[in-house]
């Protein structure tokens, strides 16, 4: 099937706020198109079991959820297109995109779900090891490590509230940075330096990971930055948190964005600085981060794309 090239609400991005977004506005007959890049699914395609998405008593894989939804999506029309998008032209409207097979859309109302990427150390054993013990959620994975050791690298609000959570479930968690110094507020320090269950090893970064698929994690390799020594750490559990980073940079100089490069909306609202343009998920979210409040803010995104189309009439 060609698709045409215009249409009332493109949607970029296949996570769960791009793909909830998509099943309202399929519903509400609106014909979304949904362009995702070759790896769909956003970052839940890196975690294994989901257990905090309502609906699963069982829990589910993180793969099979976004299947599901995009199954879901497809059902009731979605059309999916599988390109990246490299240029957005949201001055005028109908919105223009072009991608990177020379394609060009246009479109009504845009609805932005490219989410954020976790950064990673950048150890192979880090990528191979992502939800095998590896993680960067720990929301979404820290009950799984329920009396294990722990380790938790960042020295940032990220990496001291994981720490502070994983303390919940862990026999002890060991809080890795690089320097002398956390970059966390004072108060989410004090709460890593009163909590017994929590030591932070100062000055070190982790060399390499121990462990395969089978077994998971087993080690860690920590050097010295100050010495060079190196030394083993045995745990269970890998956390990185050294921050994310919001898909955003197609935007620039057009969505208004924070200084982190996150997309700015309205309070209670998905609505972006410009006209027709919503924002749904982790690209405008660095608070939550969670499938189900992206899958939210998608369902939040959609209802005003619908609203704003029918006050318009999308122009
Ligand atoms: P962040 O503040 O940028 O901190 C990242 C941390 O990771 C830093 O300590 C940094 O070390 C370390 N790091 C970066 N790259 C590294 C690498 N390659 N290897 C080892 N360590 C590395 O990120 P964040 O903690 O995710 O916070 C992001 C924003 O969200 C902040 O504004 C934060 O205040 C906010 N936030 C707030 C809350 C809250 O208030 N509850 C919770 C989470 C996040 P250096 O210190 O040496 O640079």
């Amino acid at each position: 099937m060609t698709i045409p090239n215009h249409h009332k609400v493109i949607i970029l991005g296949s996570g769960p706020a791009g793909l909830t977004a998509a099943v309202y506005t399929a519903r509400a007959s609106l014909g979304p198109v949904l362009i995702h890049g070759p790896l769909p699914g956003g970052q839940l395609t890196t975690t294994t079991d989901v257990e905090n998405f309502p609906g699963f008593p069982e829990g589910i894989m993180g793969p099979d959820l976004m299947l599901n939804m995009e199954k879901q999506a497809v059902r009731f029309g979605t059309q999916v297109v599988v390109d990246i998008v490299t240029k957005a032209d949201l001055n005028k409207r109908p919105y223009k995109l072009e991608t990177q097979s020379g394609k060009e859309f246009t479109c009504d109302t845009l609805i932005v779900s490219t989410g954020a990427t976790a950064k990673l150390i950048g150890l192979p054993k880090e990528k191979e090891l992502m939800g095998y013990g590896v993680s960067t959620c720990a929301t979404c994975d820290g009950a799984f490590f329920k009396n294990q050791i722990i380790c938790v690298t960042g020295g940032g609000d990220s990496a001291c509230e994981e720490a502070n959570f994983l303390s919940r479930f862990g026999s002890k968690v060991y809080l890795i940075h690089r320097r002398d110094t956390l970059r966390a507020s004072k108060i989410m320090q004090e709460r890593v330096f009163n909590n017994p269950k929590i030591t932070v090893l100062w000055n070190k970064v982790i060399s390499d990971i121990e462990g395969d698929k089978q077994a998971g994690v087993k080690a860690l390799m920590l050097k010295d930055t100050k010495t060079g020594t190196e030394e083993k750490l045995e745990c269970a559990a890998l956390f990185v948190a050294i921050g994310h980073t919001p898909n955003s940079d197609l935007f620039k100089g057009s969505l208004k964005m924070d200084e982190n490069g996150y997309l700015v909306t309205a309070h209670n609202s998905t609505k972006t600085n410009i006209d027709g343009v919503f924002a749904c998920g982790d690209v405008q979210d660095h608070t939550y981060r969670q499938a189900i409040t992206a899958a939210g803010t998608g369902c939040m995104a959609a209802i005003e794309a619908e609203r704003w189309l029918e006050a318009t009439g999308g122009h």
